[in-house]
């Protein structure tokens, strides 16, 4: 069945095997805006999931013996594909997600293209070294590896699932993607762009559903080879359950619970800016730094500063160009994140900006909330909330200001805000993140390593760490007479 979506026809069934599939059985997929009914999508469960897997094998063979530069010509015509319909993604992807078109249109599509022109032109250029042992010559090389199953969560639907695709199919892999049940509907159009661009049947294979009935018999099949799962700390633990007995490597992206750390010499209007920043995406970021940890000489100026500014953003509809905060993406998530608040300011915590929802907007909708005075080893500092919501603590020495800053389960990035050069060296070495940025936050690079420490995740991805992931490497040695 085909639904329109801000103008732009949707197909809400599945794509196997270079066809449309339909199982019969359907959810119903609503709107963060205004909790519109957007239409009923195919759910697919353990039959869809036999099935898509059992095209991507079929489709292995022939894909993984193109060259690396015929593979990469299609997944170029798959970024023009996408570059030309932007528009049409981003409109669809802010209506099912309720994140900002401007920064659609401007930043995440863009990058969704750059995620198979980066991959694909990497692939053509992975070297494969020679190396020389006991006068023998050993070759390493980047094989692909089968059937790379791939999920992912509904804040960046596109980008993140691309940013899988991308780099598994420029390795000569066939994919199996589950995309969310809250934000499921760029994934379709995908398949369509991929199709039109000339990927052959079977090499992406696309099956909708939810985590329990599509993502679970995804995570267990015998047939997948690689699994690469972005989503939250307690499914990846699920997720791990399943895919163990078939020794079936993992690339896990989860949570995290990020600090921004201001030291006493920082610029303090970079600080406030940086922690402005935080409310992007009304908060959905797996990457924000929503602890603030500020020298307590800077403390009083800084929240005065961030209290204004933050108060200055606008809450509203997405599609509006002037809106900077918009919904949460469903009534369970916003209750999630509703019921961190309260319970946080029932045990002592301080709104002094925002604390709870802006009910004249429509339903989902969490106002910008900063707290001050929460108790320490609370919920509010350890658990990620994956909203609107920013603590502040306060340290006296750089020491203290460290580990506070490492005190989390998570490690995915770090901010550190300080103006002394030698200080950002010892700092930032001694910060538990898989990225820690100093004096800027969320500058990525497709070439450079990405992933988390702790339960922020298992492995890296990006530039080779991608291939290495995606990749069989094989190390072959040439005996005498070769
Ligand atoms: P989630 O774990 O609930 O769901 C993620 C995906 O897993 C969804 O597609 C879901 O359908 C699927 N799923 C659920 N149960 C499953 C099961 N039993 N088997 C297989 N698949 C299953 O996470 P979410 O709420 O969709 O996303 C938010 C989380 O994602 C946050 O924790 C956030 O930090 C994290 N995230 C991490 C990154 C990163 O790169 N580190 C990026 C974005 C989001």
């Amino acid at each position: 069945m085909i639904i329109e979506v801000e103008g732009v026809p949707v197909d809400t069934r599945h794509w196997i095997g270079g066809r449309r599939v339909s199982s019969g059985r359907t959810f119903a997929n609503f709107s963060p805006i205004d909790e519109a009914h957007l239409g009923d999508i195919e759910a697919g469960g353990a039959a869809e999931i036999d099935a898509a897997v059992a095209a991507a094998r079929a489709a292995f063979p022939a894909w993984a013996a193109l060259t690396p530069k015929e593979r990469g010509d299609i997944l170029r015509r798959v970024a023009d594909g996408i570059e030309a319909r932007v528009e049409d993604l981003a409109r669809v992807e802010t209506r099912d997600n309720g994140s900002l078109l401007r920064s659609h249109r401007r930043g995440v599509m863009p990058r969704v293209a750059m995620n198979f022109r980066y991959f694909a032109d990497f692939a053509e250029q992975l070297v494969h070294l020679d190396r020389e042992i006991r006068g023998l010559r050993e070759r390493i090389t980047y094989d692909p590896s089968g059937v790379t199953a791939v999920i992912t969560p509904w804040n960046a639907p596109l980008m993140l699932a691309t940013w899988r695709i991308g780099p598994a199919l420029a390795a000569g892999n066939t994919v199996v993607v589950k995309p969310p049940e809250w934000a499921p509907l760029t994934a379709s159009l995908l398949a369509d762009i991929a199709h039109e661009a000339g990927l052959p049947a079977g090499v992406l294979n696309v099956v909708q559903g939810t985590g329990a009935e599509a993502g679970a018999p995804l995570t267990r099949h015998p047939g997948i080879n690689r699994l690469s799962f972005t989503g939250s700390v307690p499914t990846a633990g699920v997720v791990a359950s399943a895919a163990a007995p078939n020794i079936v490597p993992l690339s896990f992206e989860l949570g995290g619970k990020s600090p921004l750390l201001v030291l006493e010499d920082a610029d303090l209007d970079l600080a406030v800016d940086l922690a402005v920043e935080q409310f992007d995406n009304a908060g959905q970021v797996c990457l924000g730094a929503f602890r603030l940890i500020v020298h307590s000489s800077l403390a009083s100026s800084f929240l005065d500063k961030l209290v204004e500014r933050a108060g200055r953003l606008v809450q509203g509809d997405p599609r509006d160009p002037s809106t900077d905060v918009s919904a949460l993406v469903s009534r369970a998530h916003f209750d999630r994140v509703s019921g961190f608040v309260s319970r946080a300011l029932a045990s002592g915590a301080r709104a002094v900006l925002g604390g709870g929802p802006d009910t004249s907007l429509g339903g989902l909708y969490f106002r910008p909330t900063i707290l001050v005075d929460a108790e320490p080893g609370s919920e509010i500092l350890t658990e990620e909330v994956f909203g609107p919501v920013l603590t502040m603590q306060t340290f006296d020495t750089e020491e203290q200001g460290i580990a506070m800053a490492n005190d989390t389960r998570f490690g995915l990035a770090a901010t550190l805000v300080t103006a002394d050069a030698a200080r950002a060296e010892r700092v930032s070495s001694r910060l538990c993140a898989g990225t820690v940025w100093i004096n800027c936050f969320f500058v990525r690079d497709l070439g450079a390593p990405f992933g988390g420490n702790g339960r922020s995740g298992i492995g890296r991805e990006g530039g080779t760490w991608s291939f290495d992931f995606y990749c069989d490497v094989k190390n072959t040695v040439f005996g005498k007479g070769l």
